[in-house]
């Protein structure tokens, strides 16, 4: 077998190990399995380029490769070790970023290296050089606004700079005008190529990147991220086509289409068009949903939600991004496990865009071994909350907002949510009066059957462990009476 087709033949292994992987993790108990073809696919695919590069490059050029693939993974390896899980969403806008720019400069690479040794001496026959300047031209654009959409992303996520959308005079025809220029530039270039083109379309991909995301406000940042996913494996596609890889084009394309689907999900599940994601302005707070219009809120204590546990027939608890910041999940398991034990039914409500990743919620209860047949999505579980005892909201907010549902002028009015409220009683554990992500005021923490119950929520939730007692019987244990005089 030459060493062209053990490539190849390594090129098709990966290939399917990858769909293995996106299969595997679809769900939550072969998701290990999909991370590890995932892992082997990758792996193959690395050590297949570098063997086919091998055959034409010199050994200095393999050397610096696998150099830089040994400085970037260890790279990769140190941030993965220590990045917290709160911080995923901005890590992956960021590896989103990296997608988007090598896809620029493959892009650039492969026009100069054109232009560097003549039209007519290239590899590229005659009749395939307006193909292949469509190719540099798409991937260019797309690869650049890729990267600095992710940018913005990555500074919206990590708060760096506002969540807020950007509200230009007439930004929709911007996007509409900037990629109407792009189609009228993709024809010019294929036709007669040049320099000043590719700056041109370069510096207006990067701007239509730009203005695309800072658009795009609050609430809709979940499909943000998932759009941006897709971007950079369209990203990939086409550089892989720029570089002949055809492992490149099919895994980018693997890429590009599920993230295109996760978008649609994302989409659904808030009840939103896609269209009218991509056209911002979502997320600016309505003057009308100040705190000081809703009236009061009441406040309970650890010891006192312990006694509603303790008396309750069912629970569901409905975790959110405080969770995470908190890294409450395994007193939340915990707590699970003591009211399981005295016979309570327990489970859990996910929204999907609970938290700042999809697949948060889930990702953090597996991590603490909740059992996945008592973790339930919004559309299982929203009819159960009447007739439940207590519903514990740890750390979520605009994923339990009646405002969505009855407030038309809300601006996340529409947006599916957790019915919490319906439930006996609600208990809500957050630090503040403070809005969640999207900035909008929740109703919520003033109705009636609602209590807030300050504090961290691992706290709280150690709280409520160490007053329940060791059999999840309500005892006043020297813990539980601490927490008490402390008044937590
Ligand atoms: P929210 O972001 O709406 O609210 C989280 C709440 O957690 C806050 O109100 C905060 O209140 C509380 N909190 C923070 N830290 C702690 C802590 N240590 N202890 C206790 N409470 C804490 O969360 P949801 O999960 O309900 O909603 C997710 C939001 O994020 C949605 O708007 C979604 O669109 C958006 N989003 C989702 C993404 C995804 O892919 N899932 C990606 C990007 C955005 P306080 O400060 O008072 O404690």
């Amino acid at each position: 077998m030459t060493s062209l087709t053990a490539s190849h033949a390594a090129d098709l292994v990966a290939a399917l190990l990858f769909v293995l992987s996106l299969a595997g993790l679809s769900q939550h108990r072969t998701s290990r399995a999909g991370v590890v073809y995932g892992i082997a696919g990758m792996a193959l695919a690395l050590v297949a380029t570098v063997v086919l590069a091998a055959r034409s490059i010199t050994v200095g050029a393999v050397t610096l490769i696998v150099v830089a693939m040994a400085l970037g993974g260890a790279i990769g390896l140190w941030r993965a070790r220590r990045v917290e899980m709160t911080q995923m969403p901005e890590l992956i806008a960021v590896l989103h970023s990296f997608v988007g720019l090598a896809a620029v400069l493959v892009g650039w690479n492969s026009y100069l290296e054109v232009e560097a040794h003549g039209r007519a001496q290239t590899r590229i026959g005659a009749g395939l050089l307006g193909i292949h300047h469509a190719e540099v031209f798409i991937g260019v654009f797309i690869g650049a606004v890729t990267f600095t959409g992710s940018i913005v992303a990555f500074l919206k996520l990590s708060a760096r700079i506002t969540s807020r959308p950007l509200t230009l005079p007439g930004r929709n025809a911007l996007n509409l005008g900037a990629l109407g220029a792009f189609a009228v530039l993709t024809a010019w270039f294929t036709v007669s190529p040049g320099l000043a083109l590719m700056i041109t379309v370069t510096a207006l991909a990067l701007a239509l990147g730009w203005h695309l995301v800072a658009a795009i406000g609050g609430g809709d940042m979940p499909v943000v991220v998932s759009m941006l996913n897709s971007y950079s494996g369209w990203a990939a596609a086409a550089a892989g086509f720029l570089l002949d890889n055809n492992l490149l084009i099919v895994t980018g394309a693997l890429v590009g289409s599920s993230g295109a689907y996760l978008s649609y999900i994302m989409c659904k599940a808030m009840n939103r068009s896609f269209l009218s994601v991509i056209a911002g302005g979502f997320g600016v707070e309505a003057p009308s949903c100040g705190a000081e219009s809703q009236g009061e809120h009441r406040e309970v204590r650890a010891a006192e939600a312990a006694g509603m546990l303790a008396r309750a027939r069912s629970v569901i608890i409905t975790p959110g991004y405080g969770m995470a910041v908190a890294q409450a999940q395994h007193p939340v398991a915990e707590l699970t496990r003591r009211l399981r034990g005295r016979g309570v039914e327990v489970r859990f409500g996910v929204h999907p865009v609970a938290g700042r990743l999809p697949g948060h919620m889930n990702v953090l209860l597996a991590e603490a071994k909740v059992p996945y047949d008592i973790v339930l999505e919004m559309d299982e579980i929203n009819d159960d909350f009447a007739g439940t005892s207590v519903v514990l909201v740890i750390g979520a907010n605009d994923t339990v907002n009646p405002a969505a549902t009855e407030d038309p002028a809300s601006p996340i009015a529409g947006m599916p949510v957790l019915r919490v409220w319906e439930a006996d009683q609600v208990v809500v554990f957050k630090r503040s009066m403070a809005s969640g992500y999207a900035g909008v005021q929740n109703p919520l923490f003033f109705r009636e059957n609602s209590s807030m119950l300050f504090g961290d929520a691992k706290q709280s939730v150690e709280d409520i462990l160490a007053a329940l007692g060791t059999d999840g019987r309500q005892e006043p244990t020297p813990a539980a009476r601490q927490a008490t005089a402390a008044g937590r």
